[in-house]
């Protein structure tokens, strides 16, 4: 295996499937068997996931709503995908606990950094909810700011296609695949990997992203043995 600890960002719609709205029983248990294969190999395996398929601060307060009480609407939104996929993975016997960025003690542990780092030692999953526990910010955030906590030597962002193109190859089949990009090509051109507080924070601690489609077969597990499955963005291997 290429690395020994990574972080996994799953976005709230990962969850959803096609079902637009929610979450996709079979999608959840899907994700959770390929995190097993990877727990299997000896890596260590945190997780950030999103709240989206639920919840979104910003729509909601385009609706009117107070920007902040939408976020931490958002965040409570997290923590039912991360419950969700606790129980998959427990269902496989993977081992794992939810942390908390906002503290909820009956149902989660709460977010502390050297308990999470002594899980993921003892070969357990942990899967960080409620965001980063602040308004006004992402959960693309929050796992740039975990991985970094952590020691992650990756965040693997995963998502519904297999990489970063440079124009959207859903309109464009001539559209080009990067197999590597610089931090500082994709705040320039405005690329929507993941916002920029969240690459700003990935650049300044060098953790590398590699940005992969979640719906091929086996890719958690490719992208971990270092296999180039979508683009990678940033750390000294990447850089172009
Ligand atoms: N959120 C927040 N602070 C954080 C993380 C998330 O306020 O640190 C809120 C925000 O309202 C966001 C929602 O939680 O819209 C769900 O998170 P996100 O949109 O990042 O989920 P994803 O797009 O990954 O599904």
């Amino acid at each position: 295996m290429a690395y020994q600890r990574v972080l996994l960002k799953l976005s709230g719609e990962a969850l959803m499937g096609d079902l637009g709205y929610g979450i996709d029983p079979q999608i959840v248990s899907d994700i959770a068997k390929d995190i097993a294969a990877v727990v299997a190999s000896g890596v260590q395996v945190a997780i950030v996931v999103g709240g989206g398929n639920i919840f979104r601060g910003v729509q909601a307060s385009a609706k009117g709503m107070d920007r902040a009480t939408a976020d931490y609407i958002g965040m409570i939104a997290t923590v039912m995908n991360a419950m969700t996929l606790q129980d998959a993975l427990e269902q496989i016997d993977i081992p794992t606990r939810v942390q908390t960025a906002i503290a909820m003690q009956e149902v989660a542990e709460p977010y502390i950094r050297r308990r999470a780092i002594r899980h993921l030692e003892k070969g357990r999953v942990v899967i960080f909810g409620a965001g980063s526990g602040n308004p006004f910010f992402t959960t693309d955030t929050t796992a740039a700011l975990r991985a970094a906590e952590i020691d992650a030597e990756v965040i693997f962002k995963a998502t519904k296609v297999d990489g970063i193109y440079d124009s959207d190859p859903a309109k464009n089949p001539q559209a080009k695949r990067y197999e590597s990009l610089t931090y500082s090509h994709v705040l320039a051109n405005d690329l929507r990997v993941m916002d920029g507080t969240a690459i700003a924070l990935c650049k300044e601690n060098d953790i590398p992203i590699m940005v992969f489609n979640l719906f091929e077969k086996s890719n958690i597990v490719r992208a971990v043995q270092g296999e180039p499955v979508g683009t990678i963005v940033g750390g000294s291997c990447a850089v172009k």
